[in-house]
């Protein structure tokens, strides 16, 4: 057993839903249990806790079209052909996950999804979801032609003759997306519950929800009254780019409303900019062999004086940052704030952190910042070999740079960003220690200074989420009159000839000592 607080031990008695007892076996003696499970090898460790995923998104894949396990273009036109023919009342084809690198350039093409759905409107976003592909029925529909201008915050992919080629960027995207017939709220409960579930299994208790919207509130809160709700849900209302500082009054009324049971709405989230693949990640220098140094959603002014009303009010800040322009002005935003407001326990954070500037490596602890790391996303890989690594020269040095921040001083925390990628921790956490393509294990590992030892890196995925979503009080760690959120893995991570980390399984979950996942029964 790991505590993560203190080292190893060899038991833990659980009474009332929380920890009872921490220690050796032999100071166990005499007490009588309900149910002993004798671990023979397997490891008990905190409830992994997730500081950032999409898990709406993550739940309706089983409602809308669902891309994820597609490894081309092709197989992506044959699951959507499928999918169209077996849902023949569905108006839209909506959905996500095909990925950027099964198109030359990252751009998708319009006339392949004409041909497989010629007849109905299709809408599918990339797997990072900075991106949608769409046929011409959909163009069609949202009046987009040669003639329309890109919005301020996006761009629309165009031919050689200017006419849009099926492709969408950020803020152009919302030109279709807002056509698109919503969830019911059923099918939202639904998609809650799904996730729920899917995360249990993977010894998941809390996550931190990086965007709840009004819709997706009510579903928590239904679920919720049901007394359904077994996971920990940390929620982040969306800044809302298109309206300005009035809509605090609005984020107010959500935040009270959404405090229940398991559920809390404590955090704003701020996208400052969109991804490098496509050229918006906002850099401090152009692209490589460009003049265009990406985007940064909100000006450096007006940053501040969000993040400044933001913090006056309470919230917790959630920025969405990749490249490192968008960390600095993040960075400057959160400072600006404490000048203004007085230094308090804010716990903002950082999301992505692809590119940190070595300057701004030591601001994190200086400012209390938490490094919101997805360690995944942290290799060698086609998608980054191919769409990022040519276009940021020297830069690469500072790419996804954990083990610097960490020496550094920064608060760390690890989230998945699921459906981005697997929402699975163990593999997570294998490639923050390696820094090796997963599940392939076939590459070099990226920056291997960069690299994390493994009680770093579970310490992250446990204790540093639990302070993030502001539950270090009552969970994170195996202590003494701390909640019963546990997890039992198959074997000893710990042990290094129990072969890779991100092979071990889960075989039970626990939220406050109740089973919410559990293959020993
Ligand atoms: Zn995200």
């Amino acid at each position: 057993m790991y505590t993560v607080s203190g080292g190893d031990a060899e038991a833990v008695a659980l009474r009332g839903g929380r920890i009872a007892f921490v220690g050796s076996v032999a100071d166990l003696a005499g007490l009588s249990a309900r149910r002993v499970i004798e671990l023979e090898g397997r490891t008990v460790l905190p409830g992994f806790q997730d500081a950032h995923l999409h898990p709406f998104s993550g739940g309706m894949l089983a409602i809308v079209c669902n891309l994820h396990r597609t490894a081309s273009a092709d197989d992506c036109l044959e699951e959507i052909a499928r999918y169209a023919a077996s849902n023949p009342a569905r108006e839209w084809i909506s959905g996500d996950g095909w990925s950027m690198d099964f198109f030359p350039g990252g751009r998708s093409d319009k006339e392949r999804l004409d041909a497989v759905v010629p007849d109905r409107p299709v809408y599918l976003e990339n797997r990072d979801g900075h991106t949608a592909w769409v046929n011409s029925r959909a163009l069609e529909l949202a009046g987009i032609t040669a003639d329309t201008a890109d919005p301020a915050d996006g761009r629309i992919e165009r031919d050689s003759a200017g006419e849009p080629s099926g492709a969408l960027h950020e803020g152009a995207m919302w030109l279709v997306s807002t056509l698109v017939p919503p969830p019911t709220s059923a099918e939202q409960e639904q998609a809650l519950l799904n996730a729920q579930a899917e995360l249990h299994a993977l010894g998941i208790t809390a996550w931190q929800d990086a965007v709840v919207e009004p819709e997706t509130l009510a579903a928590y809160l239904a679920v919720t009254e049901r007394g359904q709700l077994t996971m920990r849900a940390e929620g982040n209302l969306l800044w809302d780019r298109s309206r300005g500082e009035e809509q605090i009054e609005d984020l107010l009324t959500m935040r009270e409303r959404g405090s229940l049971g398991r559920l809390r709405i404590r955090g704003v989230k701020i996208f400052q900019d969109g991804v490098l693949e496509n050229f918006t990640g906002s850099l401090l220098d152009p692209y490589e062999g460009t003049d265009n140094r990406g985007m940064s959603m909100h000006e450096a002014e007006e940053l501040r004086r969000m993040l400044a009303l933001l913090d006056s009010h309470g919230f917790q800040v959630h920025l969405h940052t990749i490249g490192d322009r968008a960390v600095r002005e993040a960075l400057d935003a959160i400072e600006a704030a404490q000048e203004a407001n007085g230094k308090r326990d804010a716990r903002h954070h950082l999301a992505h952190i692809q590119l940190v500037h070595p300057d701004d490596q030591s601001r994190f602890a200086e400012l209390g910042v938490v490094a919101n790391a997805q360690p995944y996303w942290a290799t060698h890989s086609r998608y980054v070999d191919v769409l990022t690594l040519p276009f940021i020269g020297d830069r690469a040095a500072y790419h996804y740079p954990f083990g610097s921040l960490v020496r550094a001083g920064a608060p760390l925390a690890f989230g998945s960003d699921w459906t981005v990628s697997t929402a699975n921790p163990l593999p997570q956490i294998e490639v923050a220690v390696t820094r090796i393509l997963h599940p392939e294990r076939n590459t070099e590992p990226m920056l291997p200074d960069e690299r994390l030892d493994l009680e770093t890196a579970v310490a992250a995925f446990t204790r540093g989420s639990a302070f993030v979503n502001f539950l270090e009080d009552e969970t994170g760690t195996i202590e003494q009159g701390k909640l019963a959120d546990l997890v039992v893995l198959d074997r000893d991570i710990f042990d290094t000839g129990a072969g890779p980390v991100g092979d071990a399984r889960v075989l039970l979950t626990l939220s406050e000592g109740e089973p919410v996942h559990d293959e020993l029964a």
